[in-house]
């Protein structure tokens, strides 16, 4: 092949080839026919479909989409021929071929990929459900419905008066007092404080879900974690987001276990809601009664 501008022979290697990728842009290191002597640089036939992939990966990385190699290695994690993924997506075998050929997939075809494989996106995803959504207000919750900015309160709480003492204090804990906190009021006034559900675990309550639910408030730049027990507040607490009895509530709970926190590990295993429900299951705030 040589040359249309001065006629010399022209090399195939790796070179700098401009391109446009759906109103994008862009240039590409792909493997083209470059001019020995003027540099003039083209793409024979058989390399247009190489570079065509590449510019399609490029706008890809651009526009923060999963490119072919990934949605490639996503489909092989999941031991998935492409018909197989095709049919778990619910989309067309055509269009996972075509992802993988590269032609770029759009945003929404992208986020179910990353939905239904991966888990931390999918966990991400519940998290924003069941926070943004709340809840149903029954036995569980305490009869209100999920709030997830007083769980959040609740938690900033603690985690303060626990520094104030240079008290180190985890998800442990945490999750006890949320409880006592939602117990209380739910005794004293017939309704929980946060509208959380808690679980029966073999160390007491723990609020469901809960490694999900101090993930996102990490996300979020509430707490942060350092090791497995120890949590820090980076946000101030809101005592407008309480009525004043549930403050009195919240410092009641807190001076009952603020001298030992191990304690209330103890404790809360004597509790007969506690006691009265099954491995791993919901506790009914009706038990409280
Ligand atoms: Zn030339």
């Amino acid at each position: 092949m040589n040359c249309y501008k001065c006629g010399a022979e022209m090399r195939s290697q790796r070179a700098r080839v401009p391109g446009e990728y759906a109103g994008e842009k862009l240039v590409v290191d792909t493997e083209a026919m470059v001019c020995s002597e003027c540099g003039y640089t083209t793409l024979h036939a058989s390399q247009i479909d190489p570079f065509t992939t590449e510019l399609a990966d490029a706008y890809r990385v651009k526009q923060g989409l999963l490119t072919s190699a990934q949605i490639r290695i996503i489909r092989n994690r999941l031991s998935m021929t492409q018909e197989a993924f095709a049919k778990y997506l619910n989309v067309g075998v055509a269009s996972v071929k075509r992802w993988e050929l590269g032609k770029a997939q759009d945003k929404s075809s992208d986020e179910l990929i990353r939905l239904k494989s991966n888990l931390a996106r999918a966990e991400q995803n519940v998290a924003v459900i069941k926070f943004n959504q709340g809840g149903e207000a029954d036995e569980f919750s305490g009869g209100r419905g999920f709030s997830v900015i007083k769980l959040g309160q609740v938690t900033l709480f603690f985690l303060h008066k626990a520094a104030e003492r240079r008290a180190a204090i985890g998800p442990l804990h945490i999750n006890k007092l949320c409880w006592y906190a939602d117990a209380e009021n739910y005794r004293h006034r017939g309704v929980s404080i946060t509208g959380a559900r808690y679980a029966r675990l073999p160390w007491g309550p723990a609020i469901d879900d809960y490694r999900m639910v101090f993930r996102e408030w990490q996300r979020r730049g509430i707490i942060a974690a350092h090791g497995v027990d120890k949590l820090e507040p980076l946000q101030p607490f809101q005592p407008d987001a309480f009525q004043p009895e549930e403050l009195e509530i919240l410092e009641n709970v807190w001076n009952r276990f603020k001298g030992g926190l191990r304690q209330i590990v103890a404790d809360s295993h004597k509790e007969k809601a506690w006691r009265q429900t099954g491995h791993a299951e919901l506790i009914s705030f009706r038990l409280l009664k």
